[in-house]
Formats: structure tokens, C-alpha cells, sequence
């Protein structure tokens, strides 16, 4: 059995501007990833001429699978819950539906956002970042949703963090990083995954000089593991497993 990479999001694009690097580098590696996007960004601040926020979530949908395939992402979903508003799901629930898809696809490691909301410190990546972890503790706990399959416990959670801000935003507090990626091998496909969101074009040109200077590397924090440890810096994800 290969090893598996699950990405949990908020948004069509998150996977690319956030964790595109991380998921081409496993793509090129043979890894399995599948991504779960939670919402299909109808509230989204840039519009492309939608007339309803159904409009905008349809394009958008189309854009993150076509962001995928440029990614070599291997699955991906979009669920159904409402842009802008994950601080109001039920959480327990919310948290089971991602325990099942942690426990049929078996991941080794899990990645998502940071409980700082990432660059722009909005409240669906902390509400993401906080359901995962839910999940990839629970997934493994025999006394949780047992009605949703066999236990299985992912090896590794780690969080997205930064080595830079948004100038003119609110500034988060991310977590020191754990693990440094290199990804020049696959910033020119990040780059292109990222122009599949075409409704997005503002973003990516507002954000284009900051990929350009700092996006040779992403930054990661591991959160969670099996074991007692200090943590240690690596330039892997994967360090030291074995698929
Ligand atoms: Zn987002």
C-alpha cells in the first residue's frame, strides 16, 4: 500500500494558494491526496458577474476541479456546507463526516489549516483547522461515531503556517513551523492551479508579487503524532514512513 495524503479546505483555491505545493510534491511522488473542500465559496468578495452566490459556487466548483487535475490531485470533494458560515455547523457532525472519509480513505498524513485562519485569518479555516482536528483524533477512537466504520488513526496532523503577512491585513499568530518545503519543483504548476480560479483573477494579481518572493517554500507545523517526542525540524512531510 502506497501512502495517502488527506487536505482538508474551506474554499475552492485554498488547495492551491495554501497547499498546492504540498500536493503536487506528493503527486509527483506517487502519493495518493484527495482534498475535501467544506464549502463551494458562493460568498466569496470576488464575483466574475455571478448573478446569485448559486452562480458563483457552480463556477467555482468547475475551477477547483480544474485546479486539481493542473495539481495531479488524485480525489476530490466539495461539500455542501455554506461559505462564510462554518462557525454556525453542528460541530459533532460536521466532524463525522470527515471521520468517515478519514476512516474509508486511511490517510498517513493529514494537512489543513492552522486555529490562526491562515494569511487572511478568516474564521472558516480556524472552524476547518478545528473540525480536522477533531476528526483525525477521533477517527481512531473506537467510542466515536462507531456507526461510521472501522477505527483507523492517521499517523500525522499537520497544520499550514507562513513566514510572511498580507501587508494592510490583519496579521494572525501562526504556529512556528516544523517542517520547511521546498517546492521549487512544482511553484510553476502551484502558480497555474491557482489562474484554473478564474472568477479569482483580483486575488491572484493582488497576491502575485508575495507568491513571487516568498513562494519557493511552504511551511507546515506538525501537530499531532504517534508517540512521545520533541519536535524536530524536517524538509518532509513524510519523513521516516513507510507507505
Ligand atoms: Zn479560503
Amino acid at each position: 500500500m502506497g501512502l495517502k495524503l488527506m487536505c482538508v479546505i474551506a474554499h475552492p483555491d485554498d488547495e492551491c494558494f495554501g497547499f498546492g505545493g504540498a500536493l503536487a510534491l506528493a503527486a509527483d511522488r506517487g502519493i495518493e491526496t484527495y482534498v475535501i473542500c467544506l464549502t463551494d465559496g458562493q460568498a466569496g468578495s470576488y464575483r466574475a458577474g455571478a448573478a446569485s452566490g448559486e452562480e458563483l459556487g457552480k463556477m467555482r466548483r468547475e475551477e477547483f476541479a480544474a485546479s486539481c487535475k493542473t495539481l495531479g490531485i488524485t480525489r476530490h470533494e466539495v461539500l455542501d456546507y455554506q461559505d462564510g458560515k462554518l462557525v454556525t455547523v453542528d460541530f459533532s457532525k460536521a466532524a463525522g463526516r470527515l471521520v468517515e472519509r478519514i476512516r474509508q480513505f486511511q490517510p498517513d498524513v493529514v494537512i489543513t489549516f492552522g486555529g490562526d485562519g491562515g494569511l487572511n485569518t478568516h474564521p472558516d479555516h480556524m472552524l476547518v483547522s478545528m473540525l480536522t482536528t477533531a476528526a483525525f483524533h477521533w477517527s481512531g477512537q473506537s467510542k466515536r461515531y462507531p456507526e461510521l466504520g472501522a477505527v483507523y488513526s492517521p499517523q500525522r496532523l499537520f497544520y499550514l503556517t507562513t513566514n510572511f503577512f498580507i501587508p494592510g491585513r490583519q496579521e494572525p499568530k501562526p504556529a512556528p513551523w516544523t517542517v520547511t518545503l521546498d517546492i521549487r519543483s512544482v511553484q510553476a504548476r502551484k502558480a497555474e492551479a491557482f489562474r484554473q480560479h478564474a472568477s479569482q483573477v483580483p486575488l491572484v494579481e493582488q497576491t502575485k508579487e508575495l507568491f513571487e518572493k516568498f513562494g519557493v517554500e511552504e511551511f507546515y507545523t506538525l501537530i499531532a503524532a504517534a508517540g512521545t517526542q520533541p519536535a524536530r525540524q524536517e524538509t518532509d512531510l513524510f519523513a521516516g514512513l513507510e507507505g
